[in-house]
């Protein structure tokens, strides 16, 4: 379909913080520095299926 949901999850703890949308036209693996909570510090996410 038009938009897909993926979840971004930590990587240093692994937890699934945010969910997104992701354009299907982006075929790149999403990676963002967020805050995460269990980490108590902004780390980087990474797109999961
Ligand atoms: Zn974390």
């Amino acid at each position: 379909m038009a938009v897909k949901k993926v979840a971004l999850a930590c990587s240093v703890c692994g937890s699934r913080n945010y969910m997104v949308t992701k354009k299907p036209t982006r075929t790149d693996r999403l990676q963002v520095k967020k805050y995460c909570k269990y980490c108590d510090s902004h780390t980087l996410h990474r797109e999961t299926m």
